[in-house]
């Protein structure tokens, strides 16, 4: 009996040593291993030996049944790993992955051309923090505690002197306190208001603009504002300044464009009106340069201020202002 359990395993093991599959090293291990076995079976059989030969004989089949163990274990673990590396193996020849190039933002692209424009006319860019004090966002541009104008803006309120700056304003008393006329500054910058639906998102972004120097008048303003206009579109569009207000400006005027769309004939993105609202200025309040200790008898000045989102919208068709914020690669890719 005992050769045959001998032969069992030395049969298994020839078996073995030719698997080159872990399906076949699995069939393998339940042929000899599994409940309807051979090394099973033999076990079942021991019982029939007589007394004296059965101890040896079960100890040699259990070391028998234990090493295939090992050797059937042995085996998959190896398969598996040549099977690893089989797949590991580099195919020089497949053609390489072109890994996705990001670019700027739409808001981003315009940002710095509005930026750009406004260097070139001898602008400089600064910057104010968006965090800001209820002094430089309201009060120091001629909005007190109270007064009507507020109610124009939803502010969100970090305490109770503290904003989230609802406009980039702020930047004009903020570099006219430290620096004397003259001034010619424009502010890019994000801001925020209570605010949500298809042309209005809590954050968004404006472009401030201030230039103070002895006798500037609403000539000027008109000429930058239509210089400036000109290069971000074209030459051909034609702009009007309609009386507004702001508590930081005297007078106050917003300034429309023809429609970029529909040339004036009027369509659905300007209200069949013809023309579009891009931004709004007017000469400095004298009650702002008094804030800030100019000498409103010695000089004047014009502030206007825009939005980023609406000028892109304009320039690239966009009907949705949330799309710049919902960092879709489908939409960003197009720019
Ligand atoms: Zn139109």
């Amino acid at each position: 009996m005992e050769n045959t359990i001998e032969r069992i395993y030395a049969d298994a093991m020839d078996a073995l040593a030719s698997a080159n599959d872990a399906d076949v090293v699995s069939d393998l291990s339940t042929q000899y291993l599994g409940r309807k076995g051979h090394i099973t079976h033999y076990l079942r059989t021991i019982s029939s030996l007589p007394a004296e030969q059965r101890p040896q004989a079960g100890k040699r089949a259990n070391e028998i049944k234990r090493s295939l163990e090992g050797e059937f274990k042995n085996a998959l673990t190896r398969l598996a790993k040549m099977s690893a590396a089989a797949t590991d193996r580099i195919d020089v020849s497949l053609p390489g992955r072109v890994p996705r190039t990001g670019s700027l933002h739409p808001i981003t692209q315009i940002t710095n051309r509005i930026c750009s424009i406004f260097s070139q006319m001898g602008f400089d860019v600064v910057e104010g923090p968006e965090v800001e004090s209820d002094y430089y966002n309201f009060e120091a541009l001629n909005i007190p505690k109270n007064h009507p104008a507020r109610d124009m803006q939803d502010t969100f309120y970090v305490s109770d002197n503290v904003v989230l700056r609802t406009h980039t304003s702020p930047t004009q008393p903020r570099v006219m306190e430290n620096q004397p006329p003259p001034v010619r500054i424009i502010a890019p910058g994000k801001v925020y208001r209570c605010d949500s639906d298809l042309t209005h998102t809590p954050m968004f972004h404006q472009v401030e603009g201030l230039l103070v120097d002895r006798q500037v008048s609403f000539a000027d303003l008109k000429g930058t504002l239509t210089a400036f206009i000109h290069q971000m579109f074209d030459d051909r569009t034609s702009l009007r300044f309609r009386p507004s207000f702001f508590p930081f400006t005297e007078p106050s005027a917003e300034v429309d464009i023809r429609c970029v769309i529909c040339r004036g004939k009027g369509c659905r993105v300007c209200s069949h009106t013809g023309w579009l609202e891009v931004l709004g200025s007017g000469m400095v309040h004298p009650a702002v340069f008094e804030n800030v200790g100019y000498d409103t008898s010695r000089c004047t000045g014009f502030a206007f201020g825009m939005g980023v989102e609406r000028i892109a919208m304009l320039k690239y068709g966009i009907d949705d202002i949330r799309r710049y914020f919902d960092n879709d690669y489908r939409f960003l890719s197009q720019f």
